[in-house]
């Protein structure tokens, strides 16, 4: 393999240079008198120093298979809720990213229609099942999933839970969602 040049990118075992030129610096390790990096990053001579270091990459944050993921509902049908997911956990991504509820991986109760389970704005906790053509889709089913944060349509008041139902503290309304066992007390350090 031909020696990199400054600043370019190195994958793991790339040689970055001679123990005589450079001492081993962070993300690279000496072989045989051959400096090479241990990490896929940027290389960085210090020509005066004679120290290389490859800095890591930071690769972006991408939900994968069986992440929990948080998620605003945008658009409703029948089967199918349209939703832009903002975190990872409690990882904001950089960019919104577009994930898709269908109506089999809503609910394990017998639903008729999604706008018995979700309104638009709904904040909603969901797993990911697979990326498919540059959507995320996900599912819902279970305690551990679905809407934890809501507002009233009438007033925009967060709801609160009371009994089965979801109760406006301002103007009375009741509304009905499918919620998490923990709606209400979930706490992400995006949604204040
Ligand atoms: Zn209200």
């Amino acid at each position: 393999m031909s020696r990199s040049k400054d600043g370019e990118f190195v994958t793991p075992g790339d040689k970055i240079g001679v123990i005589e030129e450079y001492e081993p610096g962070f993300g690279t390790y000496e072989s045989d008198g051959v400096v090479r990096s241990s990490l896929a990053g940027m290389v960085e001579r210090d020509v005066k120093n004679h120290l290389a270091v490859v800095k890591p990459v930071k690769e972006p944050l991408l939900p994968r298979p069986k992440d929990i993921v948080y998620a605003v509902v945008s658009s409703l049908s029948d089967k199918l809720a349209s939703v832009m997911i903002v975190s990872v956990g409690n990882r904001l991504l950089s960019d919104c990213l577009t994930g898709l509820i269908h109506i089999r991986a809503s609910s394990t109760s017998r639903v008729r229609s999604l706008r018995e389970l979700f309104k638009p704005g709904d904040i909603v906790r969901c797993e990911v099942l697979t990326f498919k053509n540059g959507v995320y889709h996900l599912r819902t089913q279970g305690p551990g999933f679905g809407v934890v944060y809501a507002v009233c349509s009438l007033c925009g008041t967060p709801l609160v839970r009371s009994r089965r139902e979801l109760r406006c503290p301002v103007c009375g309304n009741t509304e009905r969602r499918k919620t998490t066992r923990d709606y209400g007390s979930v706490r992400l350090r995006w949604l204040i």
